[in-house]
């Protein structure tokens, strides 16, 4: 059965990390509620994060804490290559990718996303996302990710994977073969960004990705930044080119008006923890 956040007899939404934790957010309000065909969707309003989206029970993204993730989802790779023009995100429904990918000088941002419902609930309840739309660079597609790099004839600077957990519609996008695709589509000098998961959370899983994903990249990296409401709050993204070290950029283009990336993060960012460092090993 798919999970569900909300429970109303308590008032309150919440996720499960292990048996045994979690996060618990009260409902001031419930905006939504409802299953789509391929997940169940669930929006709350909270006093201290304010709107709360959650996808088959696992929060998505709050008006509170986006910034952090969708910073450091976009802004390393789209800082440090020299012109990324063509840009593709897969998944990403709630738009914050997508808005902040349009803040680089950009020619066209495709947005590849599953679920017509994710779409339709976060236009309605994330003001951000109708108007990144709305920007002629931007293209939606209603699309599952995996069906369109295979049948795209385009090339990408950047690809932003900006999926769920490896559970559902989301599986996909974690495995081998779709980045075996992804790198046909890529352009030769073009840089891959993927949500990767919980740094302690999904610790095993971190080890296993890498060892394919060095196969593959000339460059394979992990990053790391704060996601307050995601669980155990230090969330890991992968870095992948054939080309471009981001460690070794000099210089970044970034963006004005950010909340969270700076040249001083990006330069922290790539640092790994002993305990991460031993599981790649
Ligand atoms: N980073 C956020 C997190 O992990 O909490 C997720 C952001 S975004 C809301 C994830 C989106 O990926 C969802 O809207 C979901 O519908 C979409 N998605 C899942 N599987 C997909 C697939 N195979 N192709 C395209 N989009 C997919």
């Amino acid at each position: 059965m798919k999970n569900k956040a909300l429970d109303l007899s308590r008032h309150e939404a919440r996720e499960y990390h292990t048996n045994y934790s979690g996060i618990f957010f009260k409902a001031k309000k419930v905006l939504l509620d409802k299953k789509s065909k391929f997940q169940r969707i669930e929006i709350i309003e909270n006093q201290f994060f304010g709107k709360v989206l959650f996808l088959d029970g696992l929060v998505q993204t709050t008006e509170k804490d986006e910034f952090f993730y969708h910073e450091m989802l976009v802004h390393p790779a789209l800082a440090c290559h020299p012109h990324p023009a063509r840009v593709l995100i897969i998944g990403g429904g709630d738009g914050g990718a997508l808005r902040e990918a349009l803040k680089h000088p950009v020619e066209k941002v495709w947005l590849v996303e599953i679920d017509q419902e994710v779409i339709r609930a976060c236009e309605q309840h994330f003001p951000w996302l109708e108007e990144a739309l709305a920007d002629s660079r931007a293209e939606l597609a209603i699309a599952d990710g995996f069906d369109f790099i295979q049948q795209t004839r385009d090339r990408f600077d950047v690809i932003i994977v900006d999926s769920s957990d490896p559970v559902g519609p989301s599986a996909v996008l974690h495995a081998r073969n779709f980045y075996q695709k992804l790198k046909k589509v890529l352009k030769p000098d073009g840089i891959i960004v993927a949500q990767a998961g919980s740094q302690l959370l999904h610790l095993e899983e971190h080890g296993q990705k890498y060892r394919f994903l060095k196969k593959m990249f000339e460059h394979t990296l992990f990053y790391f930044g704060p996601v307050p409401t995601y669980p155990m709050g230090t969330w890991c993204y992968n870095f992948l080119s054939d080309v471009i070290d981001p460690r070794e950029v000099k210089k970044l283009r970034i963006p004005e008006g950010l909340k969270y990336y700076n040249q001083e993060i990006h330069a922290a960012a790539f640092s790994r923890p002993q305990f991460f460092l031993e599981k790649l090993k």
